[in-house]
This record gives C-alpha cells, structure tokens and sequence, in this order.
C-alpha cells in the first residue's frame, strides 16, 4: 500500500548527530567528503553541529543537543518533511540518558522512509550514491488511510 511519493530535491537536507564516542569518527568522515556535504544543506545536534562547523568552515544549523531535546527536534523535522537524509553515528557500547530519544528518532527515520546512515561504511556507501545528486521520490505508505480508519464514525 505505498501510494504516497515525497520528492527529495538534489540539494538535500542532511541531518548529522555523533554521540560523544563517535563524534571523532564523525568528524573525520565529515572531513574526507567536505566537498559531496558542501552541496547540501546541513543539520546537526548541538556538539556535533559545533565541531562540524569549525572542522568543515560550512554553515550548520545547530538544533538543541541531543540530550536536552535536539535528536527529538531532528524527528520533528523528519516529520515536517525537513530532513532528506540522516547521519547517526549513535555508540552502541554505552548507555544515554537520552536512550528513549534515540530510539524514537531510529523509529521515526523509518516510518517517513528517510535513509540512515549508523556508521562509516553505511555513511560511505549513501553519500557516493549517484541519488545524492538527483531528485529522488521517496515511497511512503498511505497513513492518512491508517489515521481516518481510526477515527470513529
Ligand atoms: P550532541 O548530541 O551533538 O549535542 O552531543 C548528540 C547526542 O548525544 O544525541
């Protein structure tokens, strides 16, 4: 039932957050493709959107950090159709305070049918995609069916 299409332009949105052990990871990433993320408007949590900026000299708009709120402004906009594309190299070896905050945003990246990106290889492989640089119409299925089958007559 995936009736509805969501154009994604060929300048994306790209939505970044590292947690603290893979901010490293992220940043060196970052820095080897300056150039593919230059083309696109960028997004991040607040750390991560700080150090981005001073490590890329690129524009990034910074969101509250992620444990005070920014993975959730981050889902937010991925519903509001703000968000093409997401980088979340999330540390699978430690807990968060915010664990529930990553979940849902993992959760809500899939409902919308958004890419993610959890590390490096899967970065590697989605920002070298010949799609980053097309429009892409994105499949999503009919919710607003769901919601109208769930309001009682
Ligand atoms: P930060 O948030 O970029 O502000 O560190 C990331 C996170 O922990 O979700």
């Amino acid at each position: 039932m995936d009736t509805n299409i969501s154009g994604t332009p060929h300048r994306k949105k790209i939505a970044l957050v590292a947690h603290d052990n893979k901010k490293r990871d992220l940043l060196e990433w970052a820095r080897f493709n300056r150039e593919l993320l230059s083309r696109h408007t960028l997004l991040a949590t607040g750390t991560t959107g700080t150090l981005l900026q001073n490590e890329l000299d690129l524009p990034v708009h910074r969101l509250k950090s992620g444990p005070l709120g920014g993975d959730q402004q981050i889902g937010a906009k991925i519903c509001e159709g703000e968000v093409d594309f997401l980088i979340f190299f999330w540390d699978p070896l430690q807990p968060h305070p915010h664990d529930t905050d990553v979940k849902a945003l993992l959760r809500i990246a899939v409902v919308w049918n958004i890419p993610v990106a959890c590390n490096r290889a899967s970065a590697d492989f989605m920002i070298s995609s010949p799609l980053m640089s097309e429009p892409y119409q994105r499949q999503l299925p009919d919710y607003l069916e769901l919601v109208e089958r769930k309001v009682p007559p």
